[in-house]
């Protein structure tokens, strides 16, 4: 019997090295990458440079804390703010440490601004983490089924609903905060449309409540911008990182501007491991290759290209609902349940994932070329077509 804790229903797999976008498990067959870890490997295996500074930085330090000065970390804060037009940057270590950060700052604001029981709008389909609070931001009943009392302050709304949320405002005075994943992945890639970004912008500024954006999933160029807000052209106030930041080493950050930064001070939050020398080498070198090797402008064209090919391969296939994405983050949705494409995937050498039942889910590295596209198209496109029929 394993010792390990029975989390996660593991596929009858392992990995025992990768090269780009393939990996080789430990009978010696290859996969095509295109999960990428779930949104993780931004520059996807083996990557030289990414290597070579880890190893260089694993010789001269891994660690200090957060008590002594980093200027590393410092740099890679600025770095940060300004790629993404914000103010300041709380490292971590997840995904959802960097939304416990933000939840936690929403109601400091709260409280800042005398509301003694303050409130946070989250969406349906949600996924926000497993930590309590995060879980109860999450919206999904399943995922937080047994585990009552959840935390209390969060408020549902619909997504991609403004006037829903309007309703709320009116009747609900506790309100600090509304908080969104810009493209929801876990609950099955759904975009967040343009008006409804800036109409929920406006909305916060009248408010005054901030404006959480979880880009845990959707930023570091994965949507083709640095990050989802960009393609409305507006700016939260705080925006949490995580996933794709490190290309493998754990790391997290929650961004703030405006309104929601200067409120923290020393007692208020902390992480003993947040942004260690180790973990803000391997983000910093991921953002340097990302900008020198153009990965952004590639997340954007091999996207469409895998967009284009998925589309017209499966046109005129009975039970393809929806083909959706953006950049390198893509959804296809089928009429019914499909988890059994992932093992199906696996015997094709192909790594995908399925969430929300019925969406499969890709998101290979920033580096996927052009060829590698191609073969995900042919590949996958086989896949669903014999599932349907089947
Ligand atoms: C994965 C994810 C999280 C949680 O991240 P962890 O690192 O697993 O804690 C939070 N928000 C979104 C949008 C995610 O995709």
């Amino acid at each position: 019997m394993s010792h390990l804790m029975n989390t996660y229903a593991r596929l009858p797999v392992a990995f025992s090295h990768g090269d780009g976008s393939w990996v080789t498990d430990t009978e010696g067959k290859i996969y095509l990458d295109a999960l990428s870890g779930i949104a993780v490997s931004t520059l996807g295996h083996n990557h030289p440079e990414l290597v070579a500074a880890l190893a260089a930085q694993c010789r001269r330090l891994l660690h200090t804390s957060n008590l002594y000065a980093m200027p590393q970390q410092e740099q890679l804060a600025d770095k940060l703010a300004a790629l993404a037009g914000m103010d300041e940057v709380f490292f971590c270590n997840s995904g959802c440490e960097a939304n416990e950060a933000a939840i936690k700052l929403a109601r400091f604001y709260g409280h800042r601004r005398g509301v003694d029981c303050p409130a946070i709008i989250v969406m349906e389909k949600a996924f926000h983490g497993r930590t309590m609070a995060t879980l109860s931001a999450t919206g999904n009943r399943k995922a937080q089924a047994g585990f009552e009392p959840l935390v209390s302050g969060f408020v549902r709304a619909p997504y991609n609903e403004l006037d829903a949320i309007r309703a709320i405002a009116e009747k609900n005075k506790n309100v600090v905060a509304v908080m969104l994943e810009i493209v929801q992945g876990e609950g099955g890639i759904h975009i967040a449309d343009i008006d409804f970004q800036r109409g929920l912008r406006r909305l916060c500024d009248e408010m005054g409540w901030l404006f959480i954006c979880d880009e845990v999933q959707c930023g570091m160029g994965r949507t083709g911008k640095w990050f989802g807000f960009q393609h409305a052209g507006i700016r939260p106030d705080v925006v949490t990182l995580a996933k794709g930041l490190g290309s493998g080493i754990p790391i997290g950050a929650c961004l703030t501007a405006g309104e929601a930064a200067g409120l923290f001070c020393p007692g208020n939050h902390g992480s003993t491991f947040g942004g260690n020398q180790l973990a803000t080498t391997a983000a910093t070198t991921t953002i340097d290759v990302i900008e020198n090797d153009q990965l952004i402008a590639n997340a954007v064209l091999v996207g469409q290209l895998i967009k284009a090919g998925l589309t017209q391969a499966l046109k005129e296939v009975d039970g393809v609902v929806d083909i959706r994405g953006q950049g390198l983050m893509i959804g296809i949705e089928l009429d019914r349940p499909c988890a059994e494409l992932v093992t199906r995937g696996l015997e094709a050498g192909l790594l995908i994932n399925v969430t929300a039942e019925k969406v499969v889910r890709l998101l290979p590295p920033l580096n996927f070329s052009a060829e590698e596209g191609e073969e995900l198209v042919t590949r996958l496109s086989k896949l669903i077509r014999d599932f349907l029929a089947a």
